[in-house]
């Protein structure tokens, strides 16, 4: 079963004058390179028509947004902590992602995608902390769950939660392998538009 009918490709943000208009509720995916986010939207769209694009070339770098059911929107932000990309170009990215995330009036809530086997790492508490001075809500998934037997699973889902600075919106464990913790992804998602109604600028 799907957790939603229809996902449709809206555009692609390489530079800022490039952002859509802001539409419907947007929800925002982040994630070191390679930590499982492509994988975890793609598991939580599967069965839509549309299967989300992964690692195109030039997909990558940039933002892409999705349209869901018509009702909100999906954001792929780039990956970051990519070791082969030169310092200027991460600047680049960096600045474009944190105008976003800072200026965007129809976001609702930030994704981030880490690998359960390695928890919060700096990049991603530096996104955290940003987040949290911005007021922006974080929905921490721990993903490639099915990676770690039942007790280093366990132990290692206690050390994310305990590693946090502030408390998040939810923390979720899962995996885009076997599809577990996929709903409760999706709940976490509609829980936090639901808990945002309105608009950042009337918060
Ligand atoms: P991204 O760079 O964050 O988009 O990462 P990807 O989704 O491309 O995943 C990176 C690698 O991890 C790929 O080889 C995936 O097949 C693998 N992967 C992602 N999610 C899972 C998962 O839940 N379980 C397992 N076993 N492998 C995964």
């Amino acid at each position: 079963m799907s957790l939603f009918q229809n996902a449709t490709y809206l555009a692609s943000a390489h530079h800022l004058q490039d952002l859509p208009p802001p539409g419907e509720p947007e929800v925002a995916f982040a994630g070191r390179s390679n930590a499982g986010k492509s994988s975890a939207i793609n598991a939580l769209a599967k069965r839509t028509r549309l299967a989300f694009v992964s690692k195109t070339p030039g997909r990558t770098q940039q933002i892409n947004f999705f349209l869901i059911d018509a009702r909100l929107v999906f954001v792929d932000l780039p990956g970051y902590g990519f070791a082969r990309v030169p310092p200027r170009v991460q600047q680049q990215w960096k600045h474009l992602v944190e105008t976003y995330l800072s200026t965007r009036r129809n976001l609702r809530g930030v994704v981030i995608i880490v690998d359960l086997r390695r928890g919060v790492e700096a990049d991603d508490a530096q996104l955290l902390d940003y987040l949290h001075a911005h007021g922006i809500p974080a929905i921490l998934v721990a993903t490639k769950a099915d990676k770690l037997a039942y007790g280093a699973r366990q132990r290692r889902t206690r050390e994310v939660g305990e590693a946090l600075a502030y408390p998040v919106a939810a923390l979720t464990i899962c995996s885009a392998e076997s599809g577990e913790g996929m709903s409760e992804l999706w709940t976490a998602i509609t829980t936090t538009l639901e808990g945002t109604g309105l608009s950042r600028e009337h918060r």
